[in-house]
């Protein structure tokens, strides 16, 4: 016992308050039952497409096995400039203005290093992807959250963003299609949060790693496109999501070459560089033919088109169609107190897993979110188990 204090008594502050995902309960009751059906992953369950797996395995054999550039090799930032000019219309130059690192998720890491000082603030959306808020306070700064409410469609409040921004105000950070609620910010909201953030001289941060995964006539757009926005906005994306290579790690940011500079050296004192292989593969993704792309999210369409209608046949349940990502955020206020219990309790007696709202901020609260990134036979097996649970429910 005294032994397992002072180990403890090792652990700086910084580290100390970093919360547990809210999910892990939820995952280790869920890893006890073994025909659990898993709607709660991030992630497309499809293989990463054959001509990019082939690209890997030849980078290998040719030896690209080596540390590269901590901006990573010019190859990849040549192939993410065509990708931002191609698809996005924004010009970036592959030598100065382009990082690339493990994945959307240390690129974040880095913006936020960048550019928030301990004290500042740092707006952040509720719900909202949880890792935001612990990686701003990673960096002394504090997570302001603006809501995104259901009654709004899932988009920002304007008056409410005028209500939080203070003098300490220094980034807003946007995600648009988003995690956890499948929303996606119209272009009127972009022109708007850009007015907002040139009035309040604001940078920026813009996690577009879902902008592919989009359904019916929704079209999204960078933030960076719209005028005087490309000096304030870092653009971050991923190879993840789009082109299923999670476990790849390979994510970018584009933005000015002073933010880049900072991020690359902050890059090289933490990684090095990203995976030299996953560089290579990524490389063959963002050049390479894109119906691969086309057919997953045709994919996607057809599960959510089936598995959101199904879910709001079960009363007490009512999900906004999604117009982005894979996710499906059901309202659930009508029947539960709080959305941890009611995903336990569907856990535990509908063998379906699912993530509490309130893993992705207070305003998620009322809400359970399912992946629809799973088999179509999943997702209707899933869906025979939560009718029969909820039949069987007193209330
Ligand atoms: N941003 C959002 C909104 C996400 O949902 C995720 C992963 O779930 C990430 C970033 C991290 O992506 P990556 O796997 O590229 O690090």
């Amino acid at each position: 016992m005294a032994e397992l204090i002072q180990v403890r008594s090792m652990i700086c502050d910084r580290a100390r308050t970093i919360p547990y995902s809210g999910i892990r309960k939820i995952f280790e009751r869920a890893s006890a039952i073994t025909d659990a059906i898993h709607l709660e992953a991030g992630e497309p369950d499809m293989l990463t497409p054959a001509y990019i797996r082939e690209a890997a395995k030849s980078a290998i054999d040719a030896g690209a096995t080596h540390y590269t550039s901590s901006a990573g090799t010019l190859e990849l930032r040549t192939a993410i400039a065509k990708k931002l000019k191609r698809e996005n219309n924004l010009d970036y130059d592959s030598n100065k203005e382009v990082v690339a690192a493990a994945g959307a998720n240390t690129v974040l890491s880095l913006a936020f290093l960048a550019l928030a000082d301990a004290g500042c603030e740092v707006l952040v959306p509720d719900p909202g992807w949880a890792n935001y808020e612990p990686e701003v306070n990673l960096t002394g700064a504090v997570p302001v959250g603006y809501s995104l409410l259901e009654q709004n469609e899932f988009r920002p409040d304007m008056a409410e963003l005028e209500k939080l921004v203070t003098d300490k105000t220094k980034v807003i950070l946007l995600n648009s299609p988003s995690n956890p609620t499948g929303g996606v910010f119209s272009s009127e909201d972009l022109r708007h949060i850009a007015d907002f953030a040139i009035e309040h001289d604001l940078a920026v941060i813009s996690d577009e790693v879902y902008e592919k995964i989009i359904y019916d006539d929704v079209e999204t757009q960078s933030i960076a496109s719209f005028p005087g926005m490309k000096e304030r906005t870092i653009v971050v994306n991923a190879l993840s999501k789009t082109y299923a290579m999670t476990g790849w790690r390979l994510g970018y940011a584009a933005t000015t070459s002073e933010i880049v500079s900072a991020m690359t050296r902050l890059h090289s004192c933490i990684a090095s560089c990203a995976s030299s292989v996953s560089q290579a593969a990524a490389v063959a993704a963002l050049n390479g033919p894109q119906t691969d792309v086309a057919a997953m999210v045709a994919e996607f369409k057809a599960r959510r088109d089936y598995f959101v209608e199904a879910l709001n046949q079960i009363p007490g349940f009512h999900c906004r169609k999604p117009l982005g990502a894979f996710y499906a955020f059901v309202n659930v206020s009508e029947i539960s107190e709080t959305s941890e219990e009611l995903v336990l309790e569907i856990l535990d007696k509908a063998r379906v897993v699912s993530v509490p709202g309130a893993a992705f901020g207070a305003h998620g609260e009322g809400h359970i979110r399912f992946s629809y990134a799973a088999s179509m036979s999943n997702l209707k097996e899933a869906m025979k188990r939560l009718e029969a649970w909820r039949h069987n429910r007193s209330k």
